[in-house]
């Protein structure tokens, strides 16, 4: 999508600093990083949010959820735990409006969600 800044970075128009990348999925570093490690999961196809996948494709939300953990195996919190949040809409304060979910570690998390 032709304003999303998501797919500007999977296209390489914004830089970014890869962590992994496959047929379906890309995940990069947050710029405003919330925790020892913070990465970013996104599929190369754009889908807007959580919201949007019962329409969309299988394959790629599977793939994004087989990247989240692939991502914690390489930031090395994949033992120690981490933690998978993917905000949606304006009560969650979702400001890109690209499908995303987050991969939080490397400390130990507050226990409250919200
Ligand atoms: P959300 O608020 O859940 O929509 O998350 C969007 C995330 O994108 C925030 O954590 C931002 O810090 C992050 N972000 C925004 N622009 C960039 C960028 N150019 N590179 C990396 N992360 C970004």
């Amino acid at each position: 999508m032709a304003d999303c800044l998501f797919c500007k970075i999977i296209h390489g128009e914004i830089p970014s600093n890869k962590v992994y990348e496959d047929d379906k999925v890309y995940a990069f570093r947050d710029i405003n990083p919330q925790a020892p490690v913070h990465v970013l999961v996104i599929p190369k196809e754009h889908i807007t949010s959580v919201g949007a996948a019962e329409e969309a494709d299988e394959a790629t939300l599977a793939a994004c959820l087989k990247a989240c953990a692939k991502v914690a195996k390489l930031e090395n919190v994949a033992e120690t735990g981490f933690r998978v949040v993917s905000n949606c809409g304006d009560d969650a304060c979702q400001s890109v409006h690209h499908l995303h979910f987050h991969v939080l570690g490397g400390k130990k998390m507050a226990e409250n969600m919200a």
